[in-house]
């Protein structure tokens, strides 16, 4: 990928040094508010803590599910700030550029719809941090909370990703971040409120099955940035849409859960097949369009 072409973006909130993130001793007390954070597959990382801790993964799932499910969206809530600042290390720089060219992206596909794109911030840190949806632990994966707008992410995913997932590449690494992003797309349209009203009329398996669309939606999203933005810059090298599709289906819940419980259970699917995430990151990256991507409507996924 050549993502020295874009502009870094200046919405990168880096809390790397941060003691702990920010110092657990920080993060109780009624700051969790604003909706759950949307991961790529906290599954992927649970598994994967699963075989180095030794310990069933559906455990660490029942807790990571604690962590995460806390819903119930009331007022928002200011969260810590940290100054946004250019990161001057390659990593950093990389999730710069690949941030910046997702925001040109979403400003133009807005602006063509007559709207404005308010851009997220992204936050680099390690190990936990605060956030909106409550305490962001590496262990999640990265996600979005839509309660501050803001994108998580800990590098070490994606040693994860490379090592464990067995998915390698920048590509790969940037199409984490534009699923994110997507999600923040989501937000702004209002699907991610759609989704929590849903949430409460619906069972488990009614709300995993709108879920899967959910995540589609922002594969498929992710793709529409890879069009735009190597229409406008030229970011695709040989190889690189093969290293996210090969990511998309390294992080598929069928895949996921094979590897963790030895089978499929489909009714408990949130974020879609490998076969699904492929297709939806692929129509996105051919049709550019955002109705292409409407997932919810779709009659096949
Ligand atoms: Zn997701």
């Amino acid at each position: 990928m050549k993502w020295e072409n874009n502009r870094q973006s200046d919405q990168i909130e880096d809390r790397r040094s941060d003691p702990g993130g920010g110092g657990l001793g920080g993060l109780g007390g009624g700051r969790r508010v604003g909706g759950r954070g949307i991961g790529l597959g906290t599954i992927a990382v649970a598994l994967v803590a699963g075989w180095i801790f030794g310990i069933n993964p559906m455990t660490i799932l029942g807790v990571l599910g604690g962590v995460g499910d806390m819903s119930a969206p009331t007022e928002q809530v200011q969260t810590t700030q940290t100054p946004t600042q250019t990161p001057t290390d390659d990593m950093g720089r990389f999730v710069a550029s690949v941030l910046g060219g997702t925001e040109d992206v979403w400003v133009d596909v807005f602006q063509q719809a007559g709207a404005q794109y308010q851009k997220p911030r992204l936050v680099l840190f390690r190990g936990a941090t605060p956030t909106a949806c409550g305490t962001g632990q590496s262990a999640m994966g990265p996600f979005y909370c839509p309660g501050d707008q803001k994108v998580y992410i800990d590098l070490s995913f994606y040693d994860t990703l490379r090592r464990q997932l067995g998915a390698p590449g920048d590509f790969a690494q940037a199409y984490v971040i534009a699923h994110e992003v997507g999600h923040h797309v989501q937000n702004l349209m209002g699907i991610t409120d759609q989704m929590e009203q849903a949430r409460r009329r619906m069972s488990e398996r009614e709300y995993n099955a709108l879920s899967v669309k959910l995540e589609l939606q922002a594969d498929c999203f992710a793709g529409l940035w890879a069009y735009h933005n190597h229409k406008s810059k030229a970011i695709l090298e040989p190889g690189d849409v093969e290293e996210a599709l090969n990511a998309a289906a390294a992080i598929g819940d069928d895949a996921l859960q094979r590897k963790s419980q030895g089978q499929v259970v489909p009714d408990s699917f949130t974020h879609g097949t490998s076969a699904q995430r492929q297709r939806w990151f692929n129509t996105g990256l051919t049709s550019g369009k955002v109705q292409s991507c409407d997932t919810f409507k779709a009659s096949t996924l």
